[in-house]
């Protein structure tokens, strides 16, 4: 989410800066780490995040058009400038082949920088579609236009999609969750804060606007914009909050069709799942009283309301792609969200889109340019070092069972790797892509993507697939196929140094893939078994002595209040918590069997465990948050901010306490009985 000198620049320009070197050891020069924003007069002790970055977060301002700048965010804005220089060149290529993927991005890059003809069309692309919406005569047309927007990529009403079943995770079948809001959760709807009364006066607002740009008189409009906010808060009543929703059993419910049809007559099943082109017995149901309420209200709201859902859940859906007016009524609204003072520039926005609906062709092309393989060798050196580190901790764990720790180990070694991108790409030839009709474009991948979702049906799953694009500056670990995937956009500074020591290296990129590994065993991951099945695989004792310890990792991130009155929610956090710790913990022991941290060179005046706990917090969490997107997070965020992400983990890392000699009485000391060490 962020960047601002490229790769090589930047090793250049911090090796001139950072070279002082406090004794006359040899050391290493071209220190790619940037440590020129540390605060030394903050004890590392007392406030680590402080001390590495005080300094920088005293003189940084957030560019205008960001919620957020920094490290990990920098270098998810490189990326997108990255996107940028790739559709640039193909867009302009007059030798590219006709109908290859690299023509396709190219033309949708095309559609979607011609600015001047979308102003020109104004609301013209949608209004077809408005108006078939209007024709809405009963409840059976209803769902018949809820299915038909599913196949141009929209999701109305619920969220439905295809994946492993969590309790046979080689067949994929359907998901029925809830799903059909527009504000970011349920809570959202009924909190009477003056924060959550102003986003939700403001997500009125835009409602309202949406209806006034489609023609509507301000009166109607307002009116309008009040019943669907009637409609959706109808919809959270029964919705679950995102603590509930992180409860894996909890939310899987397989049933039979026939007993949903004959549980939810209303909704009219067997013609939905027809409509929708969904052949299948069996489905999957998150939320199951959201559905008996979702029974209800197809009847008790006025089909009117409905109608007025469906329009606004239509333009906003496809609001970015129209005119000017339609783009600055959702920014007016999302910055209430995320505290940007000016829209993001349109290419920005333009190579997003095309990452989000054309993924695999611009992950060709950004691989082609961007992804060395000599970075794949060492990632999977480092990868295969933190697994087998891994391994030694759970056999060494003096709290879990030999049978436990037995099925830990199989887990922990059946998980796949999967590095920079994937195997085989998708094939887009069948999408048809014109340079001058962008909302026609977007729904002929919307409708590429559903109907590649709904062939997967009753197949078997397909364990080559990603689920993030190849220039995302993240990483995942996916339960029901335990795997971990670390694409291509992750693999540069400030969490992997091509050409960087093992300290930097292992404290950055080692945690993350430390804490992707952790998540199949926090407190989530740990239901599902080797083979990514929902099974119960732990003996009781163990699985209580697991939750008194994660329990106490609750607590302490109940602990952080991060603005205002507002604090970390423990439980929200709790599986992110337990994996950030994991990855910190594991990485350190991974870095001690490397010969770097047994020598006692110093970089920049740095013992090489003192830079291993640096490169985390002045590389990967330097960030500095606007107040809003702040809040936005703490709401609904599964993560920690960036400060709690260095704090947390590293007051429970014996390693850290050594390198920076942390004693009782220091802010971040906590004593071995509430130390946590889970893995
Ligand atoms: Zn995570």
């Amino acid at each position: 989410m962020y960047h601002s000198l490229k790769p090589l620049a930047f090793i250049l320009i911090f090796g001139a800066i950072v070279s002082s070197c406090k004794n006359n050891r040899s050391s290493v020069n071209k220190d790619p780490l940037d440590l020129t924003g540390m605060d030394t007069s903050v004890r590392p002790q007392d406030d680590f995040f402080d001390y590495a970055n005080g300094d920088w977060l005293k003189k940084t301002t957030i560019p205008a058009s960001l919620p957020a700048w920094g490290g990990m965010l920098s270098l998810a804005d490189k990326s997108v400038a990255d996107m940028r220089i790739v559709l640039d060149s193909v867009a302009k290529d007059k030798n590219i082949i006709p109908g290859s993927y690299a023509q396709e991005a190219g033309d949708l890059y095309a559609a979607g920088m011609d600015s001047s003809l979308v102003e020109k069309l104004g609301i013209s692309p949608v209004q077809a579609d408005l108006d078939r919406i209007n024709t809405i005569k009963n409840t059976g047309d209803l769902m018949k236009e809820v299915a038909l927007e599913y196949s141009m990529g929209l999701s109305p009403l619920f969220d439905f999609g295809v994946s492993g079943d969590a309790k046979n995770s080689a067949v994929n079948i359907c998901y029925f969750n809830q799903g059909g809001l527009g504000l970011p959760n349920r809570d959202y709807y009924f909190q009477n804060d003056s924060a959550a009364k102003k986003i939700r006066a403001g997500y009125t607002q835009y409602i309202t606007k949406l209806f006034e740009l489609a023609g509507e008189d301000s009166v109607a409009a307002i009116k309008v914009a009040a019943s669907v906010l009637a409609t959706e808060t109808a919809l959270a009543k029964n919705s679950r909050t995102p603590v509930a929703l992180r409860d894996p059993l909890a939310n899987y419910h397989k049933m039979a069709v026939a007993s949903l049809v004959k549980s939810n007559p209303n909704v009219g099943w067997i013609d939905l799942l027809s409509e929708m082109q969904i052949h299948a017995d069996t489905v999957i149901v998150g939320q199951p009283e959201f559905y008996k309420s979702l029974n209800n209200l197809v009847k008790s709201v006025p089909l009117n309301d409905w109608k007025n859902y469906l329009e606004f859940h239509f333009m906003d859906h496809f609001a970015p792609y129209l005119n000017n007016a339609f783009v600055q009524a959702r920014f007016d609204y999302a910055k209430l969200l995320t505290g940007q003072q000016a829209i993001e520039p349109r290419w920005k926005r333009m190579c997003r889109m095309i990452d989000d609906n054309l993924s695999d062709a611009l992950g060709q092309l950004y691989v082609q340019r961007f992804f060395p393989p000599e970075s794949k060798k060492r990632m999977l050196d480092l990868v295969n070092n933190l697994q087998e580190t891994f391994a030694e901790r759970i056999k060494g764990l003096d709290w879990m069972s030999d049978s436990t720790k037995t099925k830990a180990l199989e887990k922990l070694n059946a998980m796949v790797k999967k590095i920079g991108y994937p195997d085989k790409w998708k094939d887009y030839s069948s999408v048809h892509i014109s340079k001058d009709s962008l909302v026609a474009d977007l729904r002929n991948c919307g409708h590429f993507a559903y109907m590649y979702a709904i062939g997967k049906i009753g197949k078997p799953v397909d364990k080559s697939e990603w689920y993030m694009t190849p220039p995302t500056v993240d990483a995942y670990y996916d339960p029901t196929q335990n795997d971990i995937n670390f694409p291509a956009g992750i693999l540069q500074p400030p969490f992997f140094y091509k050409n960087g020591d093992d300290a930097i290296n292992y404290g950055a990129i080692g945690i993350v893939i430390g804490h992707e590994m952790t998540h199949g065993f926090d407190d989530e991951g740990r239901h599902y078994d080797s083979n990514g099945n929902l099974k119960d695989w732990w003996t009781p004792q163990d699985a209580k002595r697991f939750t008194q310890r994660a329990d106490l990792i609750v607590k302490q991130y109940e602990g952080y209040t991060v603005l205002d009155s507002l604090h970390i929610n423990g439980k929200l956090t709790e599986g992110e918590n337990i994996a950030d710790i994991g990855g910190s913990i594991i990485a350190y022991a991974a870095f001690q069997r490397t010969p770097e941290a047994h020598k006692d060179t110093l970089i920049d005046g740095f013992t090489p465990d003192q830079r291993f706990f640096l490169s985390l917090a002045a590389g990967v969490w330097r960030v500095k948050y606007r107040p809003a997107i702040l809040r936005t997070m703490l709401l609904n965020n599964p993560h920690s901010p960036a400060k709690y992400r260095v704090i947390g983990p590293f007051s429970d890392n014996s390693g850290f306490y050594k390198a920076f000699n942390v004693k009782p009485g220091d802010k971040m000391y906590r004593p071995d009985s509430i130390r946590v060490s889970l893995w």
